[in-house]
């Protein structure tokens, strides 16, 4: 079976260190497994969209020698298909209208309890949610090993369209995952508690789940997880090689000492060589406040 992995950014800013590392990880998994690396824009939230921040995360790919293989998939294309999967589980009950306030979301820890489950509210102005009957709550992670999460995290009913009428992450995410044929996803830590759902909604669409690796995640000096929303800065290209270079330790890797005055292309060729699970495994410390 050919592996086929991708790269999944939201348009929410350019790409800071924190992105570089996870898009390097699933490239070098994917090139070191002679596989396909598809990149999908996930395009949904237009309100957290920064202008210009899609063409400028390609370049930045390109910038930084990660190139992808195929079309990019732009997710902002695909609303009718998440909407009618959406309708289809609505017919048969597989989801439901919930009108629960973000008050109410919050006296339960927002753990939902399937409060509106059996109002039969109108889809209008209402949340989404998908009737989870998974009892799974563990999955085996290829650098973290066996994963397990409260069982009233895993089994709740999550939401697959927002209240503002967008459509959620994990709906999109699962279906593209399936249409793309997409086996292995090398992603950052942070989305390790969304996994056990994601199983569930691929199994639920007729695919079955890829294997994931989760990376560790780059810190902000002040201990904060990098991010678009903190206002992580963006990678710039006229550095690639020394945040390459940056990159591959912070994954683990020990590159030759002056592996950063070679070109981009030198670097990847390197870190595709020298690419192993096992490197970041070592290196792998579960976050505090994890699961
Ligand atoms: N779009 C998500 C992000 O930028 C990544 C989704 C994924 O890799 O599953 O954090």
């Amino acid at each position: 079976m050919t592996y086929i992995g991708r790269f999944a950014p939201s348009p929410s800013g350019p790409l800071h260190f924190g992105s570089l590392v996870a898009a390097l990880a699933s490239f070098c998994d994917a090139k070191a497994h002679q596989g396909q690396w598809l990149v999908r824009m996930e395009d949904i939230d237009p309100p957290r969209e920064m202008p210009k921040a899609k063409q400028i995360i390609l370049q930045q790919l390109e910038g930084f020698g990660l190139h992808w293989d195929g079309q990019v998939l732009y997710q902002s294309q695909r609303l009718d298909l998440y909407q009618q999967q959406i309708d289809t589980w609505l017919s048969l009950h597989q989801a439901y209208a919930c009108r629960c306030t973000r008050k109410r979301l919050k006296t339960i820890q927002h753990i939902y309890d399937g409060y509106c489950s059996d109002k039969n509210l109108p889809t209008e102005n209402s949340a989404i949610r998908f009737v989870n009957t998974s009892q799974q709550t563990e999955f085996t992670d290829l650098i973290y090993g066996k994963c397990a999460f409260a069982a009233q995290h895993c089994q709740q009913d999550f939401i697959i369209k927002r209240k503002d009428g967008l459509i959620a992450y994990q709906l999109a995410v699962c279906l593209d995952d399936v249409t793309q044929g997409i086996n292995h996803v090398v992603r950052g830590y942070d989305l390790i508690d969304t996994t056990i759902w994601q199983h569930t909604l691929i199994k639920q669409l007729g695919g079955t789940p890829p294997n994931y690796a989760h990376v560790p995640l780059a810190f902000a000096e002040d201990g904060r997880k990098l991010s678009k929303q903190n206002g992580a800065s963006a990678i710039d290209i006229k550095q690639a090689p020394q945040l390459l270079v940056h990159a591959l330790e912070h994954l683990g890797l020990q590159p030759p000492k002056l592996l950063h005055k070679e070109s981009v292309e030198q670097i990847i060729l390197w870190a595709i060589e020298h690419w192993q699970r096992q490197k970041v495994q070592n290196v792998a410390v579960k976050p505090p406040n994890s699961v």
